[in-house]
């Protein structure tokens, strides 16, 4: 036990209301908990750097998918040609016609096509610092501290790559810490999740029980949310809420990538979740991807999770049918969640390069991944 744990204990004697307290934070706490420091040149944790960054794609192509209910635009970044192969039937229908081709012929293909959502929660900037720094890769061969990653561009140019920085603009405008490192799980708490009017923290998963988080009982209307208070990850895929889930759903329909990331970030150590709803061989499939992904951090002295087991469906508290699952199920990419750690202070404690370096190292796993299939 700490001087600072001897602390807390001491302090919740003299404040009968500290459990409470620990529930509940104003606007103006949050505000006054973020930390005064120097984010790192290549930190990416608002929308007006990611601008500049879209601004000045040469190599790649930058357009605007749709537009948020707050008005701000989601873009898409592409590298390399699309290859144009046959399109006879949506995926679905392809897979009960027993012929996955007729919906795109993959394996006509000579380049894989791997697909980066980037966070659709808006405080999870972790992989928008990763995916700006992954174009700037592909435009330059340096990532944004200048480092040399040529093995990771051609990597790239062997591949056509999808990139979404972010999923959720509003969300990221919200979000005034631009990163959560060296924070707490409580500022996690109300900046991802947001507060009731009362002051007290939705936290997770209750956040989830209401939705679009909108209405007379809604305080600060947390980052995991659009201005319209829809979580992109739980829209209602069969009849959208909001713009960004169909935008994004869309650009997958349209590319058959062979794989595709939804981006997030956690207080835990860097974990490729198990996908939910989709077929035993695409989990086992991503379960493969995760022991590649996490011998390369092992490799360069990075914590990681233990990949999961492949299961079927089912229990007390089934999975959700989340964006991952719909993401599969329209275009038959395998398809994953990827938890990032934040850097909270009481997390999985690691500096900004680290969380750099596992936002690279995942690419790197995936594009290999995809390469060695075409091998
Ligand atoms: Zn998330």
């Amino acid at each position: 036990m700490g001087t600072f744990s001897v602390a807390l204990i001491l302090l919740i004697g003299v404040l009968p209301n500290a459990a409470q307290a620990a529930e509940g934070m104003t606007y103006a706490q949050a505000q006054t908990r973020i930390p005064k420091r120097d984010l790192p040149d290549f930190w990416v944790g608002d929308l007006g750097k990611l601008a500049s960054h879209l601004a000045s794609v040469k190599r790649g192509a930058a357009k605007a998918i749709c537009v948020t209910p707050g008005g701000r635009p989601v873009h898409l970044v592409s590298y390399g040609d699309k290859e144009t192969v046959a399109h006879l039937a949506n995926y679905n229908s392809a897979i009960g016609a027993r012929e996955p081709s007729a919906y795109m012929d993959k394996t006509a293909r000579k380049k894989p096509v791997v697909f980066f959502v980037g966070p659709v929660h808006g405080h999870e900037v972790e992989a928008l610092t990763g995916l700006v720094n992954l174009m700037q890769i592909l435009e330059t061969g340096r990532d944004l501290r200048g480092k040399d990653q040529t093995s990771l561009r051609q990597l790239g140019d062997r591949c056509r790559i999808l990139i979404i920085p972010t999923g959720n603009p509003d969300g990221v405008a919200r979000f005034e810490p631009r990163t959560l490192w060296g924070m707490t799980g409580q500022d996690l708490r109300f900046w991802g999740q947001g507060t009731w009017k009362d002051d007290t923290l939705c936290g997770w998963p209750q956040v989830k029980r209401q939705h679009p988080m909108a209405g007379d009982n809604v305080g600060f209307l947390g980052c995991y949310f659009d201005d319209a208070g829809v979580n992109p990850m739980h829209d209602e895929f069969f009849a959208p809420m909001g713009p960004e889930a169909p935008a994004i759903l869309k650009v997958a329909r349209e590319e058959g990538p062979d794989l595709v990331v939804s981006l997030h970030s956690h207080e835990s150590t860097p974990a490729l979740l198990r996908p939910a709803y989709v077929p035993a061989e695409v989990q086992q499939d991503i379960r493969s991807l995760a022991e590649e992904y996490y011998a390369l951090l092992d490799k360069r002295n990075l914590p990681h999770d233990s990949p999961f087991e492949v299961r079927a469906e089912g229990g007390k508290s089934p999975e959700s049918f989340n964006l991952t699952s719909a993401l599969h199920h329209i275009c038959g990419a395998g398809s994953f969640t990827f938890e990032c750690p934040h850097g909270l202070r009481d997390g999985c404690q690691v500096a900004f390069e680290q969380i750099l370096d596992i936002q690279l190292t995942l690419y790197e796993a995936m594009l290999r991944h995809e390469l060695d299939k075409k091998k």
